[in-house]
């Protein structure tokens, strides 16, 4: 392993619609999974992704500068001045109010913020350290058992704010998770991470993506996931398929499976040999073969096993608890669109808008009136929507989503 050291000029990246932002301080993941999406030619990082390591020595700093920027204060700081406690459009009511906090996504990207490196340099949780100082809520993921080393810390955020950590497990088998994941934890370690989270009270589910076809998606592999994680005490299941982007990677891809699994190796030539640009298999052979859909059996899972198969919101310092509700109903809607009932991506893009504009309004939508909700910046297509959710307290196009879906499973 190649490690480079450098100061890096930014850190922080948005997420759309939301505050919420996501960082990594490593560039590179030395656990080099066969089928991982960092090494498309589309994410313009470096070649020797697996073996050269770029580390941003200065993260914690760039962190620290971003919530500072925002107008937030450690609770360490001493140094508090007599404007801290007025509240920027008053100032005749003293207040210790700061700014609304947003989600931390340590991990955002596509690198493991607990790959070996992170044993050495620590940068994960001087980030975790900084998100405790300013009172953050943290979201990881990770296929590494080293998070256990960080469960102090993770725990001191809890219990303030909120922290959860979705664990990669893709294949119960260890000798294939071997082939596909040669360099993370053994499948047994991850679920016995996960346990122990949730036994210390982190919040946590499994990330079980990509499903791979006829390898992940047999009955026996993804009973066995769901059987940890029940047994885990997992919150969530996410389930999704495997996207092979043209290029190298794809090829090298191609290769481990002629290389392990030469009988399907002609079956992953057809359903991938459409060289879609985003890496989806091709329609028309999933149909005709019948190819299991990963998203519409996890769906089916998650019910049979009584689990959600979205991970559940959390409800944000300075949040109503009620917005936050029919927020995650619409974000349900643009999820059900967009991963099982393939719907067009703008009214998927639509509805995650609208579900974000809800989350953080400052009145109960149930106590706006009429016309205060059809005023609403949000996109004409779920205003109806939102209307109904405000007065009958559901929604019938989400209910009526569920039914097709469970048409489909
Ligand atoms: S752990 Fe994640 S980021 Fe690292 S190589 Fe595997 S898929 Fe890629």
């Amino acid at each position: 392993m190649i490690i480079e050291l450098y100061r890096a000029k930014s850190l922080i990246r948005h997420f759309a619609y939301t505050a919420d932002i996501f960082f990594n301080p490593y560039q590179g993941c030395y656990h080099d999974c066969v089928y991982c999406r960092g090494k498309s030619d589309d994410y313009y990082l470096h070649e020797d992704f697996g073996d050269r390591i770029k580390v941003k020595i200065n993260a914690p700093e760039l962190l620290e500068k971003y919530f500072q920027s925002k107008g937030h204060f450690s609770s360490s700081n001493t140094h508090v001045t007599l404007d801290d406690f007025f509240s920027p459009s008053n100032n005749v009511i003293p207040s210790t109010k700061q700014p609304s906090k947003f989600m931390l996504f340590i991990g955002g990207g596509v690198c493991d913020v607990y790959q070996p490196a992170e044993k050495e340099f620590e940068l994960t949780r001087q980030l975790l350290q900084h998100a405790h100082e300013y009172n953050f809520p943290v979201t990881i993921i990770t296929k590494s058992d080293l998070v256990l080393r960080d469960l102090d810390l993770l725990q001191k955020i809890n219990k303030d704010s909120y922290a959860s950590v979705s664990v990669t497990i893709t294949f119960a088998d260890d000798e294939i998770r071997e082939i596909f994941e040669p360099r993370s934890s053994s499948t047994q370690e991850r679920y016995s991470a996960l346990t122990i989270l949730r036994k210390s009270g982190i919040h946590g589910g499994i990330y079980f993506v990509p499903v791979l076809p006829w390898i992940g998606d047999t009955e026996e592999n993804m009973h066995s996931i769901y059987k940890m994680a029940k047994s885990s005490g997992a919150e969530y299941v996410v389930c999704g398929g495997l996207s092979l982007k043209p290029g190298k990677y794809k090829e090298d891809f191609m290769n481990t499976i002629k290389a392990h699994f030469s009988s399907l190796y002609s079956k992953y030539v057809q359903l991938y040999g459409n060289n879609n640009k985003y890496g989806y298999p091709d329609s028309s052979y999933v149909q005709k073969t019948g190819v299991i859909d990963p998203a519409l059996k996890g769906y089916k899972m998650c019910k049979d096993y009584n689990l959600p198969y979205m991970i559940p919101r959390h409800i944000q310092q300075g949040l109503i608890e009620e917005n936050v509700k029919w927020a995650e109903s619409l974000y349900e809607i643009a999820h059900l669109k967009e991963d099982l009932l393939r719907g067009s991506w703008r009214e998927v893009r639509d509805f995650r808008k609208s579900s974000a504009i809800v989350e953080v309004l400052r009145k109960p939508l149930s106590k706006m009136s009429r016309g205060e909700i059809q005023a609403l910046p949000v996109p004409k297509i779920s205003s109806t929507h939102i209307l109904e959710l405000a007065t009958k307290g559901k929604s019938t196009y989400l209910e009526k989503l569920r039914n097709d879906v469970n048409t489909l499973v």
